[in-house]
């Protein structure tokens, strides 16, 4: 039996357990990944919004983070495939048949990329789909290349790419762009851009590396090619939730729903960071929320507030 379990080894999950060690908590986490750190892997961008650190990216400030972790008294296990959770009893089934109990459980899963579901999208990782633009572009330069959604992320990817790609076709399948308008200015003052709204791409096409992308505009009958050599699909993220589905709030996003304490609609339950924050994702956000999910159980504990 454990003080508390968290599930999820990114920022929040990192945060809460390094409180919790603070707070005198026996402590567990569960990370299915090899790695800790979750999103800041792929943060290839400087991280200049976290007060009082700047870092080129988000390795750097995992290693920061790590150093904290290293030298804190917590278990965390790596590579753990959880079968089910039982958040009402807090028992956990790991794959490998190991049985896990706790007073808390904190689920601090994030979020992952969402997917356009089309052919060609699994088969072309690394072989012309892109990561992001931060990462790549220097790979893709004098390419021409594609960038699918209309938010933020994909038109500043856009941008950047158009900086040195000799030609970007952004589509969207919504009639106009979501994304900033100092953002959509910068896009579409720049002629090496195509935006194709009320578009949907369709199939990734190539043999070994990505050749060109089928798309399809709504009111049009049939669908047609352009040739690229590099995509990027951007079209936002959804929080990992399986776990917990059926047996928790969630809200009409399907992000947890929270009080104040990061607590659940089931006591001793929290969320924390990406996972329960649809409107505002960031580092420090995740990293206090795992500081509050750990002091309010922590008092609660202290103060002998019964688990059920
Ligand atoms: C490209 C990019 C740039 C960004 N730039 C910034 C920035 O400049 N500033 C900023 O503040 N934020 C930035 N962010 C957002 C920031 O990275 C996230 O807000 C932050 O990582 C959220 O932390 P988290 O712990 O909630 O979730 P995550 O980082 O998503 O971590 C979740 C962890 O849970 C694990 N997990 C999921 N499901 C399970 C399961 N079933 N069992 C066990 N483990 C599980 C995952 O493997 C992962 O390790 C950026 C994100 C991206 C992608």
């Amino acid at each position: 039996m454990h003080d508390v379990i968290i599930i999820g080894a990114g920022p929040a999950g990192l945060s809460a357990a390094f409180w919790c060690d603070e707070l005198g908590l026996d402590t567990l986490v569960l990370e299915q990944d090899q790695e800790i750190g979750g999103q800041l892997h792929r943060v290839h961008n400087p991280i200049e919004n976290y007060l009082g650190l700047k870092t080129k990216n988000g390795q750097e400030l995992l290693e920061l983070f790590s150093r904290d972790v290293e030298a804190a008294d917590f278990d965390l296990w790596t590579q753990c495939e959880i079968d089910s959770v039982d958040l009402q009893t807090k028992r956990i089934s790991l794959r490998s048949g190991e049985q896990l109990q706790a007073i808390a459980i904190v689920i601090a899963t994030g979020v992952r990329r969402r997917k356009l579901g089309v052919p060609g999208e699994d088969q072309f990782v690394g072989k012309g789909l892109m990561e992001s633009a931060t990462r790549d572009r220097e790979l893709y330069a004098g390419k021409d290349v594609c960038v699918v959604g209309g938010g933020d992320a994909a038109v500043e990817n856009a941008v950047l790419l158009s900086e040195v790609c000799p030609t970007v076709t952004l589509v969207h399948r919504g009639k106009k762009l979501k994304a900033r308008r100092e953002l959509t200015e910068r896009l579409q003052s720049n002629h090496s851009v195509t935006v194709f709204t009320e578009t949907v791409l369709t199939r990734i096409i190539g043999h070994d590396a990505v050749e060109a992308v089928e798309l399809k505009r709504k009111d049009g009958l049939k669908p047609f090619q352009v040739a690229v050599q590099g995509a990027l699909i951007r079209i936002g993220v959804e929080p990992n939730t399986e776990l917990c589905r059926g047996q928790l709030q969630l809200d009409e996003k399907g992000y947890i729903a929270v009080s104040s304490e990061q607590e659940t609609s089931l006591k001793f339950v929290f969320a924390i960071g990406d996972v329960a924050s649809p409107l505002a994702p960031t580092i420090s956000g995740a990293t206090g929320a795992g500081a509050t999910a750990a002091k309010v159980i922590a008092a609660r504990l202290n103060s002998g507030t019964p688990a059920k």
